[in-house]
């Protein structure tokens, strides 16, 4: 068994490690460390451990899940500010009480559910932030736009009350660390491409995980999200 103040001592290492790697992954890349943004993602674990994530230095949390995100966000209510970040697929039926708490949708995949979006936070009168999930890799079993797709739906953007920020993806299922760099380098190309000729700024990446952050921040990410390397040691007991 792992008692609590062991938890906390485990989890605030295992931040270090993991802030420390992305710092240097940002310094090989030539890149301002401040750019990117670590996303603790929490889906893992209860809200104590998410909770000793926060008390580490951690203060954006993500879950794939509409009813994971409110329920962790209402546990830890009274534990300062944090940004909450929605990385998996969304009901629309979940959206009035996910929005709430504000997240950055990661995960935006549909027409429908960035109208959805659009109108319950007309309703909050709240401004909420999306990136659009684009499925680089093409495989079949992973979600997302198509990258053709895209631009049409970045031109159809109601933008009153919805902002897109830029793109999320994952690579592929079994590439290595070299497929997974040109993969990225893609999704960044595909913004690149998508600024020029809609002329909106897209300013946001959201790509890597915990086995390939590294190639995800020398493609340009901003947002890496991770889970496992954040929570090592403490998940197979
Ligand atoms: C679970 C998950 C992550 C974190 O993955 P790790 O490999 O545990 O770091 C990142 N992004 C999405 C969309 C996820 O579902």
């Amino acid at each position: 068994m792992t008692s609590p103040s062991q938890s906390l001592q485990q989890i605030t290492d295992n931040w270090q490690y993991v802030s420390a790697g992305v710092n240097s992954a940002a310094k090989a890349a030539n890149r301002d460390p401040l750019s990117v943004k670590i996303v603790g993602v929490t889906k893992y674990v209860d809200a104590e451990l998410a909770g000793d994530l926060v008390t580490a230095g951690c203060h954006d949390l993500g879950e794939n899940r509409p009813q994971m995100l409110w329920a962790k966000a209402e546990s830890l209510i009274d534990r300062g500010p944090i940004t909450w970040h929605m990385i998996g697929h969304v009901q629309t039926n979940k959206l009035r009480r996910m929005l709430r708490y504000h997240p950055l949708i990661h995960s935006v995949d549909s027409p429908r559910l960035l109208e959805a979006i659009e109108q319950e936070s007309e309703h909050q009168q709240c401004t909420t932030d999306v990136l659009l999930e684009v499925n680089i890799s093409g495989d079949a079993a992973k979600t997302g736009l198509a990258p053709e797709t895209v631009k049409e739906l970045l031109q159809r953007t109601p933008n009153h009350h919805v902002r897109v920020m830029g793109l999320m993806a994952m690579s592929g299922l079994g590439s290595n660390q070299e497929t997974a760099l040109q993969q990225f380098q893609q999704v960044a190309q595909l913004r690149d491409d998508l600024q020029d000729s809609t002329g909106i700024e897209l300013p946001e990446l959201s790509m890597g995980m915990s086995g390939d952050y590294e190639q995800a921040i020398q493609a340009g990410a901003t947002l890496v999200r991770i889970g496992s390397a954040l929570f090592k040691g403490l998940l197979d007991r």
